[in-house]
């Protein structure tokens, strides 16, 4: 394949917790995290600057625990928690490759790893290193899609990229309907008035109020990232303007 120059100079990659955990169901798989790492350090080479937030879902997700009749804020706090392990399993698997890495958290922790300090991040990347963001925004009734949007906005990326399990926005699930339709292009009016399951309404207004173009695509494909920060392969953005 031709050399394509990135399209953008910084990132900031969205990675639920699922992603994390391969076919276990629960928990994390090594090998998965390795993967995923290759998958980041192949867009370092590209000469782009990534920070990573990950979800928690495959450990704990506050709302299971508030239905199980747990205190939701506290719920929410065993929540970030889960990100902070998931983190730091990123965090190794990317050194292990070479990757010098650090993990910033919304909740101090200094013992394992950095409180979240915005300019101290911005130099880290500036610097080569990727920047993790571990326990969302350190705050309960909020998701970690909203923190990758507010990390974004505040690390003035170019674009959030958010994984997931198909290439992009459908009009249904395609595992479940035949006939969803996939977008190519939509606008982020489109995804908050037609209740598309992309990002939270919170992300996406963020998102929309500073300009940052979401990119939806699979993270199963391998060299997927690399593609779609070149603006190849398949996934669906999401900016002001839905072309069509
Ligand atoms: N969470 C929170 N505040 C935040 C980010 C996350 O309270 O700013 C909690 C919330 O309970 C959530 C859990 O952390 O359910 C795990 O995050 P999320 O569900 O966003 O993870 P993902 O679905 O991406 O794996």
């Amino acid at each position: 394949m031709p050399d394509v120059a990135p399209s953008y100079k910084r990132i900031l990659l969205k990675l639920s917790g699922e992603a994390l955990m391969g076919d276990q169901g629960h928990g994390i798989d090594p090998k998965i995290v390795s993967r995923l790492a290759d998958e980041i350090r192949l867009v370092l080479q590209l000469g782009v600057q990534i920070c990573l937030v990950i979800g928690g879902g495959n450990i704990f997700r506050g709302l299971q625990g508030a239905a199980a009749g747990m205190d939701r804020a506290q719920a929410d706090y065993m929540g970030m928690l889960a990100t902070v392990i998931n983190s730091l399993a990123m965090q190794s698997a990317l050194e292990r490759i070479g990757v010098p890495t650090r993990v910033q958290s919304a909740i101090s922790m200094q013992m394992l790893c950095e409180p979240y300090i915005r300019r101290r991040a911005l130099r880290h990347m500036e610097k080569g290193r990727i920047v993790i963001f571990a326990a969302g925004t350190g705050n309960p009734f909020f998701t970690t899609d909203t923190a990758a949007a507010l990390r974004a906005s505040e690390m003035e990326c170019d674009a959030l990229l958010k994984a997931t399990k198909v290439d992009g926005v459908y009009s249904a699930d395609p595992k479940h309907d035949p006939s969803a339709e996939r977008h190519e292009r939509l606008s982020y009016m489109d995804v908050l008035s037609r209740d598309l399951q992309v990002m939270d309404a919170a992300a996406i207004s963020l998102a929309r109020e500073n300009s940052i173009p979401i990119l939806v695509f699979s993270i199963h494909n391998i060299g997927g990232l690399a593609d779609v920060v070149r603006g190849q392969g398949r996934f669906t953005i999401i900016t002001e303007e839905a072309k069509t």
